[in-house]
């Protein structure tokens, strides 16, 4: 029986059966395996029949819902999860498990055995039977609740941040630095930037390279790509308050690296804030400088007062004197050298009154290029051969207000300093100018006030000046000229003038490159009057009339009586307004003329000269000079019309102006 055929047949039912053997070995060890598995995983998983009764769960399952196994195969899948979701879950098996075999990952909820919802993500699997009939469904849950948290609290901190960004009144933009092979950094590009900075900027530079969306950036006096170069590669932040010359605005700006080689810059517009700081401290600095000068002005000018008088006696003695010597005599030179130093002084006081703003000063309404015109010869001669004076006229130029002899001043101060400036060959050029500058033009420049100008510019080859020097010219006492040759008063009494007008000055040198003033004087609103000619010297006038003399300084009264009485007037003396008053009451009908200093103790000029014409509307008056120290008072100027000789003068012209004043309607 046992035929090597039954033989082969037996061999191969052991080795089969060895192999079934096997067979079931492996399925169980993999069994095993997979419940193992099954049990320890973190997903839960669920099996259903077609109804939904619940034939299967792992751990996690049970944990997850909080019942038992056993409980849980008393259960429905819809005891599981809340109403609201049967519909779309029927649905999904309905749609996708059932034609498919699966579903696609989905979210709902499940319903605890407490009570409470959680949310939860799941894929629904479908079971066949042997023949294939859809037996029943499982599936894998996932618990979502910790990720649901996260998502919200992701998405609240993005709505803020986006609330912030976009509508924040801060402007932001996010950039990727650019470096060449070097390492350096050599442009910048805007990956985001939000409404507020297109607006501060008014570019939209999001895609762009800062080298396209400013151009230029490269040549700002601040290096922008280097700093935000080493911000974007060093994390080092920067906060910066930066003017920005590509567009003429100040930043307060942060920057800072958000990852390597990026850098986010945020940041205000401050312009505002600079121009009024920029303001606040040049006003500061004019306000020091205008309290300087009203102190050294002060004193200056009370000395000139009191040397003036001093130089007017000096002057009127000489000149009598003069007249009782022959020009033949030897003491008729000294006289004369006396009498030329005396003027000099007289100049130099002039100049000092100038300064202190104590000098009495008449403003015309003038043509600048006519004023300018009438000095150059004088100028020319001034600045001497080697040096050319170029003289251009601006066309048809506004009026101005102002006293041409401040104009003279201003003209020979600026030209001498010129000609002291340039060794050997060079030029001077004058010219004159309409200006107008606007509200933004005076913010950034040194013009104080907006408005109409007339400009008046000296300008020199000289050797021009270190910029260090530039804030002193004006000091009172700057000099650098030795002992003897400079003053240091030139440039603060063009100064002096100038403010007294209204107007201002700047000055702009280098050295080896000249120097240039400009003066802004503001334009004259009412119409030009006739200029009147200045009066021709006039030899000594005589006369018979009473004259009222009144003059508180007894030097000055001594002198000018002796003038008048020489001249074959009779002269009423008073050193005082009270005393004029009482003299005019006892010499009613006499008196044809007051001549009267303006300002006194007890009683200014102009007061006195309105008490007095009270009792005779018709008296006329002559005003002398009178520096005076309360300039305030009586603004520097006189009544409209008012006759006035200013202090010194001489005898010829002082009998003059008596001559025509009493002649005059
Ligand atoms: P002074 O001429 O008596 O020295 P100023 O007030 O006129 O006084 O001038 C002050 C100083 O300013 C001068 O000593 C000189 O150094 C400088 N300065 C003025 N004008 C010029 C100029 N045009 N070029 C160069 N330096 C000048
Ligand atoms: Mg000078």
């Amino acid at each position: 029986m046992n035929t090597p055929d039954n033989q082969k047949r037996i061999d191969d039912l052991e080795i089969a059966n060895l192999e079934l053997a096997s067979m079931n070995a492996e399925l169980k060890a993999s069994e095993q395996k997979y419940r193992r598995l099954f049990e320890s995983m973190m997903d839960a998983y669920v099996s259903v029949d077609m109804a939904g009764h619940i034939l299967e769960t792992n751990h996690s399952y049970q944990t997850m819902l909080g019942y038992s196994e056993a409980e849980l195969k008393s259960l429905t899948y819809s005891d599981l999860t809340p109403g609201k979701w049967h519909a779309a879950e029927s649905g999904i098996v309905k749609e996708q498990v059932i034609p498919l075999g699966y579903s696609f990952a989905y979210e709902k909820e499940y319903k605890r055995k407490d009570g409470t919802l959680f949310p939860i993500e799941l894929r629904t699997f479908l079971l066949r039977d042997d023949a294939g009939q859809p037996s029943g469904m499982w599936a894998i849950i996932r618990d979502i609740t910790e990720r649901k948290r996260t998502e919200a609290v992701l998405h609240e901190a993005e709505w803020k941040f986006q609330a912030l960004f976009t509508k924040g009144p801060i402007g932001v933009a996010y950039h990727e630095m650019i470096y060449d092979e070097a390492g350096k950094p050599v442009d910048y590009r805007f990956l985001d930037a939000n409404e507020c900075y297109l607006e501060l900027t008014g570019v939209d530079p999001r895609g762009k390279t800062v080298r396209q969306a400013f151009p230029g950036i490269e040549n700002d006096p601040f290096d922008w790509i280097g700093t935000f170069g080493s911000v974007a590669r060093t994390g080092k932040q920067v906060r910066i308050e930066q003017y920005f010359k590509t567009n003429n605005r100040w930043y307060d700006l942060v920057a800072y690296q958000y990852k390597p080689d990026h850098f986010v810059a945020a940041f205000q517009e401050i312009t505002a804030r600079k121009q009024a700081e920029a303001e606040r401290a040049k006003l500061a600095e004019q306000l020091t400088q205008a309290q300087k000068m009203e102190s050294v002005g002060r004193l200056a000018g009370g000395v000139a007062h009191d040397f003036n008088n001093m130089l007017g006696v000096i002057l009127g003695h000489v000149e009598m004197a003069m007249e009782q010597v022959k020009k033949s005599d030897p003491l008729y030179s000294d006289l004369t050298e006396i009498q030329k130093a005396a003027q000099r002084s007289a100049d130099l006081t002039r100049q000092l009154l100038a300064f202190g703003r104590k000098q009495f000063i008449m403003p015309e309404v003038l043509d600048l290029n006519e004023t300018v015109a009438g000095m150059l010869k004088m100028l020319r001669r001034l600045i001497g051969e080697n040096i050319n004076l170029v003289w251009q006229p601006g066309a048809t130029l506004w009026p101005v207000k102002m006293d041409p002899s401040q104009i003279d001043q201003i003209l020979i101060n600026l030209c001498v300093n010129a000609r002291d400036a340039i060794a050997g060959i060079g030029s001077v050029t004058i010219e004159t100018e309409n200006k107008l500058f606007t509200e933004a033009e005076c913010a950034h420049n040194t013009v104080d006030i907006p408005g109409e100008y007339v400009l008046l510019s000296v300008s020199d080859s000289g050797c021009g000046m270190e910029k260090e020097m530039l804030p002193l010219l004006f000091e009172p006492f700057f000099t650098t000229k030795g002992v003897g040759k400079g003053t240091g008063l030139g440039l603060s009494t063009v100064y002096g003038i100038v403010k007294q007008n209204n107007g201002f000055i700047t000055v702009y040198s280098e050295p080896g490159h000249g120097t240039t003033f400009k003066i802004y004087l503001p334009r004259h609103a009412g119409r030009r009057e006739p200029a009147v000619a200045p009066n021709p010297e006039l030899p000594a006038q005589r006369g018979s009339e009473t004259i009222l003399l009144v003059e508180d300084e007894p030097t000055m009264m001594t002198m000018t009586t002796v003038m008048l009485e020489k001249q074959g007037y009779t002269v009423l003396p008073a050193i005082t307004p009270g005393i004029a008053i009482r003299l005019a009451h006892e010499h009613a009908d006499t008196i044809a003329l007051m001549i009267t200093d303006v300002i006194m103790p007890e009683m200014n000029g102009r007061d006195l000269a309105r008490t007095l014409r009270t009792l005779y509307p018709t008296l006329k008056c002559l005003f002398m000079s009178a520096y005076t120290a309360n300039v305030i008072a009586i603004q520097g100027i006189l009544d409209p019309g008012a006759q006035f000789i200013q202090k010194p003068f001489s005898r010829n012209e002082f009998t003059a102006k008596v001559r025509e004043v009493l002649d005059s309607k």
